[in-house]
């Protein structure tokens, strides 16, 4: 749903023009250094680009689902680095807080985040818990006034930069399974939090990841999104759903970013005495992977549509996020392809966008958990 065209417009206008200008020209910078610019930081905040997503009445732009996924289309024609920064807050950091918390909760925690003077992570995974989410052992015990959280935390997102963590923890132990996990908002400055070396990845340099220690971390039993216990694996769930549109709209930008430039080399580069995008073979790969970029980009926009007007897409949400993050793979290996050596270098940025877009069909759950869901899905609906 699209609020109000008028002004949507003019913010998809200004995402385009500041990708441009200031991000694109940055990328170098940021594969070389790890590190997103501080003044391009600022802007992001200047732009609103923390608030995307929370409403209004606290500080935020209130996006649509739609609309989201628009505005990822524009923000993600450059390295999804950028993105990252700004992904845990506008999306499963601060989503499950706006989805399950209470009003104390939205009124202390958002603001600060929609201004981008807080960094919101998420932390679920675990070393011997990935997509067996349920499965998780970080431990929150009650004291009082308070719960005990012991434990470690794995591939955390913005974890170096959070001022706070939506922490996934078991509070009651004799449950094994989802039912025992309970939901915190965990301010990042309490004692007892450490983390650990960033992790070296295969791409999205400037977007860091480590482990975050739990030791003996006392959290207020206020900070337990929407008070209750043994509700925070469904908030996750309710977070993840969401966050598979999201990353399905951000394969899309990037895959359009891919596409164009590689069309544009194919149309310069010449052998054979003509420009290699008249040879059919080349062609092939060109039509391929415009055809594969319309579809999900349709997809996203489907299934953002029907979560505006309320409906279930959690089934839609896990195709989408299945669909575009292979599609935005395939995407990047044919415009290798067509860049033939020039796209094994690092001279064009082809190869960087190749180890970067890897990520999209590991995290936010795998290829094959999003198959899961979604067969998991069609049964449920035909029973
Ligand atoms: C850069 C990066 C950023 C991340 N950011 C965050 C974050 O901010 N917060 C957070 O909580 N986590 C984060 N993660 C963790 C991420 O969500 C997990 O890595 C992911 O869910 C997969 O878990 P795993 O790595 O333990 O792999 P595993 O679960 O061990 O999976 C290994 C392989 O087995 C397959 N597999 C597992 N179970 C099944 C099954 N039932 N059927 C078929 N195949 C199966 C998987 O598809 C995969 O191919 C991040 C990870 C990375 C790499």
């Amino acid at each position: 749903m699209i609020r109000d065209t008028e002004t949507m417009n003019g913010l998809l206008d200004s995402v385009r023009r500041f990708v441009r200008e200031r991000l694109a020209p940055a990328e170098e910078v940021v594969a070389e250094t790890d590190q997103i610019p501080a003044d391009i930081v600022h802007d992001m905040k200047q732009l609103g680009l923390f608030g995307l997503t929370i409403p209004e009445a606290y500080g935020g732009l209130g996006l649509t689902m739609e609309e989201e996924a628009l505005v990822m289309f524009e923000l993600c024609e450059t390295a999804p680095a950028f993105r990252s920064l700004i992904g845990t807050t506008v999306g499963i950091g601060s989503q499950g807080i706006l989805m399950d918390g209470t009003a104390e909760q939205k009124d202390r925690w958002l603001p600060p985040l929609a201004r981008g003077d807080l960094i919101a992570s998420f932390a679920l995974t675990e070393p011997e818990s990935g997509s067996d989410a349920a499965s998780i052992r970080t431990r929150a015990r009650r004291d009082g006034e308070h719960y005990v959280v012991d434990g470690t935390k794995r591939f955390i997102t913005n974890a170096p930069e959070a001022g706070m963590f939506t922490l996934m923890a078991r509070t009651d132990p004799a449950q094994k399974g989802a039912s025992g996990i309970t939901a915190f908002i965990v301010d990042a400055k309490t004692p007892g939090i450490s983390l650990g070396r960033i992790d070296r990845k295969m791409g999205q340099k400037g977007a860091h990841t480590c482990d975050v220690v739990f030791d003996g971390v006392r959290v207020p039993a206020a900070n337990v999104i929407g008070g209750v216990e043994g509700r925070g694996f469904k908030t996750a769930m309710k977070v993840l759903d969401k966050g598979r549109i999201h990353i399905a709209a951000v394969c899309v930008g990037v895959a359009e970013r891919l596409l164009r430039d590689t069309l544009r080399y194919a149309m310069e580069r010449k052998q054979f005495g003509q420009p290699i995008a008249e040879f059919q073979l080349v062609q092939a790969m060109l039509a391929d992977s415009r055809t594969e970029l319309y579809a999900a980009r349709t997809m996203v926009l489907d299934a953002a549509r029907r979560r505006d007007a309320g409906e279930d897409v959690s089934t839609e949400a896990a195709c989408c996020k299945y669909y575009a993050s292979e599609m935005v793979g395939r995407v990047a290996d044919r415009a290798v392809q067509i860049h033939g050596g020039a796209g094994y270098v690092a001279d064009h940025g082809i190869e960087r966008y190749y180890r970067d877009v890897r990520l999209f069909r590991i995290y936010e759950g795998t290829s094959q958990i999003q198959q899961i869901v979604i067969a998991r899905g069609m049964v449920r609906q035909a029973s």
